[in-house]
């Protein structure tokens, strides 16, 4: 049995996803971000189905985000159960601060180089620090790996690498049932965002390569779970769903378009990426700065890509500019 567990956050999005499976070994698929608020939250949500901490055998975390992530120490500890994440992602959740800290350069490195103001980036980097308390740590006790399964007395889920979202985006599909565990990788009503962020390797490329293509990096593993026989997507927020292939054929028809309106912009004149997402998003932009910057990057990468745009930097800021 998957029970959905709804946990509040504080964060835009409102509550995640954390799953119960009612399995052997007992199972939590994602836990909460770290707070007193949420873990209260999932020990009633627990109760209801007649379960506390202390029964926990397995905890499995889809991604790297603090609202799947955050009580994994709290939870591990309480309950002794092992802690089970994909091999290239198990060093992020094991010191979830020092990626942090990658993470945080990475973004500053990138607002600076794609036009957002050096005091802006300031702020925004003090926001980020406040934000990572929602975080947190555990030894990984079990690794597993891209095309693996995780066994359970009677069923068996494939471990699926499906890197964009965030480069450690792990879905688990269980063949017989078609149930898919998908953390964020798909929602049913909003798209997620392909944030950029240090690779870790496998399919979301290596740590030392150049900037994560996000949206590509998404787009391709899309395209994997769309060929896939899906009976019912568990996402990471919001209600089950069927019917995946649609949901992510209009996905595409939507990042066609928005690449084709971010083409228009470039097309008028040159314009930094944070330029761009502005004129699209307006104050967003600077109040979502970093987000708004991936969703801008990944598809003018797209762009890139089709030989239609090609990068202007001047003085360590890119501008677009269409191909002649
Ligand atoms: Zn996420």
């Amino acid at each position: 049995m998957i029970h959905r567990l709804p946990i509040p956050t504080p964060f835009r999005i409102g509550r995640v996803n954390c799953y119960l499976l009612d399995e052997d070994p007992l199972t939590l698929v994602d836990v909460g971000p770290n707070s007193g608020a949420s873990l209260v939250a999932l020990e009633t949500a627990l109760r209801e189905h007649g379960r506390g901490v202390e029964d926990l055998e397995r905890i499995v975390i889809t991604h790297q985000h603090t609202d799947h992530v955050g009580l994994v120490g709290v939870l591990a500890e309480r309950s002794g159960a092992e802690v089970c994440a994909l091999d290239v992602f198990a060093p992020v959740v094991e010191d979830f601060d020092a990626y942090a800290d990658r993470n945080d350069e990475l973004a500053q490195a990138l607002m600076r180089r794609h036009g957002v103001a050096p005091d802006m980036v300031t702020v925004l980097a003090a926001m980020s620090r406040a934000y990572r308390g929602w975080g947190g740590s555990a030894p990984v006790t079990r690794r597993l790996t891209d095309g693996g399964s995780l066994e359970f007395a009677s069923r068996s889920f494939d471990v699926l690498h499906r890197p964009g979202h965030s480069p450690s985006d792990t879905v688990f599909y269980d063949a017989a049932s078609g149930d898919l565990l998908a953390g964020d990788h798909l929602l049913k009503t909003i798209s997620s965002n392909p944030l950029i962020a240090p690779a870790l390797g496998g399919r979301s490329g290596e740590p030392e390569g150049e900037r994560p293509r996000a949206l590509r990096m998404y787009i391709d593993s899309l395209r994997a779970t769309q060929a896939m026989e899906i009976a019912t997507v568990h996402p990471g927020h919001g209600d089950a769903f069927g019917d995946h292939a649609a949901l992510i054929e209009e996905r595409f028809a939507m990042h066609d378009r928005r690449a084709r309106k971010i083409f228009a912009l470039i097309g008028e004149q040159r314009r930094t990426a944070h330029e761009i997402a502005q004129s699209i998003w307006g104050n967003v932009a600077v109040t979502q700065a970093y987000l708004t910057l991936c969703e801008v990057l990944g598809h003018v990468d797209l762009l890139v890509e089709r030989a239609e745009v090609v990068e202007v930097e001047e003085d360590g800021v890119v501008r677009w500019a269409a191909s002649s």
